[in-house]
């Protein structure tokens, strides 16, 4: 072609495959090309989905090529297996105008492979796989049977990459880049993205804290990603000087983050508080009744938690909690076993038996039943010990009986991850 490469040129990318469009599948190919290409230096235009039929896939491909231009590229997933609803190669060769060949070094290719496999004959239908078009070049596919194919034609440019996910993967990040470089020459990558972790606050709370401080035109974009363990936050900037632009937005709304951000290699919140419970020389133990031990998972879960979990009690029962974790029998009797005074004696009790640092004691009502009008399901109480205060809180948790006790677990683990790197008593 003679179009001078732009900059950033245009992408399109079209995923192929009837489970798309019934819901059986998600389209990861998608959201991980479009990653890729914006990596790549490309600005992606349009992303289409289409079935397996040959006029969806035909249409499908003449309005990507159209959205992405004689300039861009179109990156196409799916139907170019060995069977008959694969129809993608033969789609291509029509439009593109180019008779489909048996390539005989992919034959060839493929009639070792099998054999080496201890199958003495290739299937029929694998042959289908070694057609290519005329013109097209080969991807090999080190990871799969169906190689991927790069062409171009007057009616654009257009690389087919299998459907399946390792496949397509393995393709675009081993192969492209030469095809890439060859069609578009020098492409500075566009994108920057930082990831911000955040617990124990609902995201149109942040949303408000978060936008008031994020002028308009900044060129940053902010993506929410709530779950029930909280809301994870993507910025994101592309084109020349996105990286400044995140660390200058990030600097204006780090204060504001400052009481629900974590930090942690993996993620995960729990490995943040192993980190600051071991930073304090804090031992932990737990005492756990609506949670059923959750709380010692999620800790355990983390490699090295031995040092700083000793260990804990599911006290379901009311007489589990007196008799394990010596909380007054009066005690429950007076309050009900959901209380501050039996979350409080929980946390004082466990850490005492394990000889712990730190204690913390949860009981609350999880639902679907058991609840009451003034302590309706999701009520929790918490009990915390530490050396240097002990306390208790209630919370009203949302959602059904599993959401509770994990959102009562993230709760928890929040909490004392902000006891621990407080200043109390430090220094
Ligand atoms: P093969 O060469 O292995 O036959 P193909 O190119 O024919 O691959 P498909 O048959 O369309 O690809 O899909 C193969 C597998 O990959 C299926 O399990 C399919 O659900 C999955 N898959 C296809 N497209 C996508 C997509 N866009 N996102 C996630 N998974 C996909
Ligand atoms: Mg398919």
């Amino acid at each position: 072609m003679t179009t001078p490469a732009p900059n950033h040129p245009s992408a399109v990318i079209l995923t192929i495959g009837d489970e798309l469009l019934l819901g059986d599948r998600t389209d990861t190919n998608a959201a991980w090309l479009a990653a890729f290409l914006t990596n790549h230096g490309f600005v992606v235009e349009r992303i289409l989905s289409v079935g397996d039929a040959p006029t969806g896939i035909r249409e499908g491909l003449r309005s990507a090529l159209r959205w992405s231009g004689r300039a861009g590229v179109v990156v196409a997933t799916g139907g170019l297996g060995p069977t008959e609803d694969d129809r993608t190669r033969e789609v291509v060769a029509e439009l593109f105008g180019t008779p489909l060949a048996t390539d005989s070094d992919v034959l060839d290719e493929l009639h070792r492979r099998f054999r080496s496999r201890g199958m003495d004959r290739l299937p029929a239908t694998n042959h289908r796989i070694a057609l290519v078009p005329e013109g097209a070049e080969v991807l090999w596919n080190d990871v799969g049977s169906a190689p991927g194919l790069a062409l171009e034609g007057a009616e654009g440019r257009l690389v087919l990459l299998p459907g399946v996910p390792s496949e397509m993967k393995h393709l675009a990040s081993e192969r492209l880049g030469p095809v890439f470089d060859r069609w578009f020459g020098p492409r500075p990558s566009r994108s920057a993205r930082r990831i911000v972790q955040t617990t124990g606050i609902p995201e149109s709370a942040l949303a408000e804290h978060l936008e008031s401080r994020m002028p308009s035109g900044s060129g940053v974009n902010l993506a929410y990603h709530p779950s029930v363990r909280g809301v994870k936050l993507v910025f994101s900037s592309t084109g020349p000087g996105a990286e400044d632009r995140l660390t200058d937005v990030l600097r204006k709304v780090d204060s504001v983050l400052e009481a629900w951000r974590y930090e942690s290699p993996s993620g995960d919140l729990a490995e943040s508080v192993l980190e600051a419970l071991r930073a304090r020389g804090w031992r932990i133990a737990l005492a756990e009744s609506c949670t059923g031990g959750m709380l010692a998972a999620r800790l355990t879960d983390i490699p090295g938690s031995s040092d700083v979990v000793l260990g804990g009690v599911v006290a379901y029962s009311d007489r589990a909690k007196v008799t394990l974790l010596d909380v007054d029998a009066e005690a429950v009797e007076r309050g009900g076993a959901v209380s501050a005074a039996v979350a409080g004696a929980m946390a004082a009790g466990v850490a005492r038996r394990f000889e712990a640092e730190v204690g913390v004691g949860i009981t609350g009502i999880a639902g679907p039943g058991g609840g009451s009008p003034d302590k309706p399901v999701g009520t929790v109480w918490f009990g915390f010990r530490t050396p240097e205060r002990e306390w208790t809180e209630p919370v009203r948790l949302p959602g059904g009986r599993s959401e509770v006790k994990v959102r009562a677990v993230q709760h928890a683990l929040h909490r004392l991850l902000t006891d621990a790197n407080s200043i109390h008593g430090r220094g």
